[in-house]
């Protein structure tokens, strides 16, 4: 395990004080004494290491038949997709995809993007503009921000949660269309957002949802069909479903669920649809032999949730709603400094800072999977409740979940 350190000389010696980007070295100070500079951990393939850090909710990205539908499909398509989607990007096995994830989900339609982070992009600013409001919770994931943010529309950020005001945004707006949008899941923490609430409140008031279901998909919901199916709206009018292919299908893209009207219209007018090169074939088979291997072994979730239940339990923190269990430390040095000590003892952990959580709020985030065994798991919590006593927080002095 390594990170690629920025040497301390970069950071000090600044070339001739006349460099444009001068200015970088006092960032990277400014960042470094907040505690808030960041490295990417670059991962070895070392067996022995626990990752409980990953997305890889379900243990499939390595599963042999996710693997090997990966490789068949490198071995007919090559390497890329060759195009964006709309030139010759678009490869039967995409289409497959597709209509599979809509039919287990339950929505008519489908649409493949190269992320789920272009997805929720690509949705959102293709469905409201300027002139328009969108109402956006302030837990969604940066995505959903972001889309909010370059679509142009006014932008009202509700409560976590808060149906009751974006009930009243909708119902005050003098826009004539109007976009709610939410995490069903929320990334940070793993808490489910009110759904049903939303949904109703914005049926009444003639606005539409789009709900990511990132953290939701195989691991909540009948056979891991998500929130959404949970709450009996799959396939609803006026709801837009996003998802990941990232996380519980351990492969790589985005995907938009709707009727076959709404995929018409983002492949006419979702930029980061026409202009990004089609997600790439690999990723596409690997995705199609999670989901199968989902579709087969309907109870892959219930394994997840009872990994999560019992990592929980061994913290000492309340039962977590899907697989994530967050543990607020406080301040962000202290947060990298437990995460480190898990590292050097074998065991990888999440740790999120701001601008990731709000100040005072940073945090280890624990993502439990569905294939790690009973002991790994106990494991999993001795190394990290040793780690939290090291750097001074006491047991009974975590807090789990929201803050
Ligand atoms: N939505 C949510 C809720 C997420 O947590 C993420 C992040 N990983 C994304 C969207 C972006 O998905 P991707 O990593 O596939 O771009």
């Amino acid at each position: 395990m390594t990170t690629t350190e920025l040497p301390d000389s970069a950071i000090t010696s600044v070339s001739d004080g006349d460099d444009a980007l001068a200015w970088l070295a006092d960032e990277a100070a400014r960042l470094r004494a907040a505690g808030l500079h960041r490295e990417p951990v670059v991962r070895t393939p070392d067996p022995t290491m626990v990752n409980v850090a990953s997305n890889d909710y379900l243990g499939l990205s390595g599963h042999p038949a996710v693997v090997a539908g990966a490789h068949a499909a490198l071995d007919t398509w090559g390497a890329g997709s060759t195009a964006s989607r709309l030139v010759v990007g678009t490869t039967e096995l995409h289409v497959d995809l597709e209509d599979e994830l809509a039919d287990f989900l339950g929505f008519p339609a489908a649409l493949a993007f190269s992320s789920g982070y272009l997805a929720n992009v690509g949705a959102i600013t293709a469905l409201a503009g300027r002139g328009d409001l969108i109402v956006s919770d302030t837990g969604t994931h940066a995505s959903l921000i972001d889309g909010c943010r370059l679509s142009r529309a006014r932008v009202v950020v509700t409560g976590r949660g808060d149906h009751a005001a974006v009930r009243a945004a909708l119902r005050e707006r003098t826009e004539q269309r109007a976009l709610v949008v939410t995490d069903s899941v929320y990334s940070i923490d793993g808490e489910p957002a009110p759904v049903a609430e939303l949904y109703s409140a914005a049926r009444e008031h003639g606005a539409a949802l789009l709900v990511d279901e990132a953290h939701a998909l195989g691991v909540r919901g009948p056979g891991g069909r998500g929130l959404v199916a949970e709450r009996g709206l799959s396939g609803a009018p006026d709801l837009v479903v996003t998802t990941v292919l990232s996380k519980s299908l351990g492969a790589q893209g985005g995907v938009v669920l709707g009727s076959a009207l709404l995929r018409s219209h983002l492949i006419d007018r979702a930029r980061t649809f026409i202009f990004d090169t089609g997600l790439n074939p690999a990723a596409v088979g690997a995705a199609r032999a999670a989901l199968g291997l989902l579709r087969s072994d309907a109870v892959m979730p219930d394994r997840l949730r009872a990994n999560a239940v019992r990592l929980a339990a061994a913290i000492g923190v309340p039962d977590p709603a899907a697989a994530v269990i967050s543990l607020i430390i406080g301040e962000p040095q202290a947060a990298v400094d437990a995460a480190a000590i898990c590292r050097d003892r074998g065991v990888l952990v999440g740790c999120f800072r701001p601008p990731s959580v709000p100040a005072g709020t940073s945090r280890l985030r624990l993502t439990v999977r569905a294939d790690l065994d009973g002991p790994l798991i106990d494991h999993v919590a001795d190394v990290v409740m040793g780690a939290l006593r090291e750097v001074g927080i006491r047991e009974g002095g975590i807090r789990g979940g929201a803050e």
